[in-house]
């Protein structure tokens, strides 16, 4: 079927594009780039807060741990891509929350309280596997995140251990983008049914209300459907 050329139907071919080039980008290639680097957590702990890193999104599959775990961890994703003529916000998932100290919820004493069951960003980090700007501007594939800002380099990584590392990024990298057009999709459909549309001027001043301390609606994608959220929480 041909798509029709929309604003978020164009975003989804490009999401779309993405992911075939992922698919293609060779294991062999980010297998070696692994031993090259050598990387070996020293356990700072750092990478587990905002500082750091932004925040940790969730896959489904995460989300569904967490709400086992411990639901209250759950907020929606900063960075909402979408609102609505209403002033309802669109995100493609869920993040954990930080504590006050910009640390993560589960970070306690410099250890991850949840470390057996550990998500999948949380697996796979440092490495990574999706083009991104430089400083300067350049965009490229990047495998490292945080090169030489943390941990330990040029250790030896076996090749067996190598291997696996390059197919779980790129496996993660994978379900990151099949989420994201799976949740564009859902947003087309809804938007179509509900004659709802994508209205810039009402998501910047939902936004100042919200910065001013002001309650938004979030509908965050899970599993296939938008749950809703209030911001603050109620
Ligand atoms: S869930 Fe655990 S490993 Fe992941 S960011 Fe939080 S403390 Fe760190």
């Amino acid at each position: 079927m041909t798509l029709a050329p929309t604003p978020i139907n164009s975003l989804i071919e490009q999401k779309q594009q993405e992911l075939r080039d992922l698919v293609q980008y060779p294991e062999e290639k980010l297998t070696s780039i692994i031993r090259g680097v050598g990387f070996k957590c020293d356990l700072c702990s750092r990478c587990c807060t905002e500082e750091f890193n932004d925040h940790v999104f969730l896959l489904d599959a995460d989300t569904a741990t967490i709400k086992q775990i411990d639901a209250f961890a759950l907020t929606p994703a900063p960075y909402f891509e979408f609102c609505d003529q209403h002033g309802r916000f669109y995100v493609s998932g869920y993040a954990l929350k930080s504590k006050p100290d910009g640390s993560c919820y589960f970070l306690e004493g410099g250890r991850c309280r949840i470390y057996s069951r550990r998500l999948s960003i949380c697996r796979v980090y440092p490495y990574m596997l999706h083009r991104e700007a430089d400083e300067s501007g350049n965009v490229d594939w990047r495998q490292v995140s945080g090169l030489d800002e943390h941990g330990c380099y040029h250790t030896e990584i076996g090749d067996v251990e190598a291997r696996e590392i390059a197919k779980e990024t790129k496996n993660y990298e994978k379900a990151f983008l099949e989420q994201e057009i799976n949740f564009l999709k859902a947003i087309n459909t809804h938007f179509t049914k509900n004659g709802l549309r994508h209205i810039q001027k009402v998501y910047d001043r939902q936004m100042r209300l919200y910065q001013k301390g002001g309650s938004i609606e979030v509908c965050v994608y899970y599993s296939g459907t938008f749950e809703k959220n209030v911001l603050p929480a109620e």
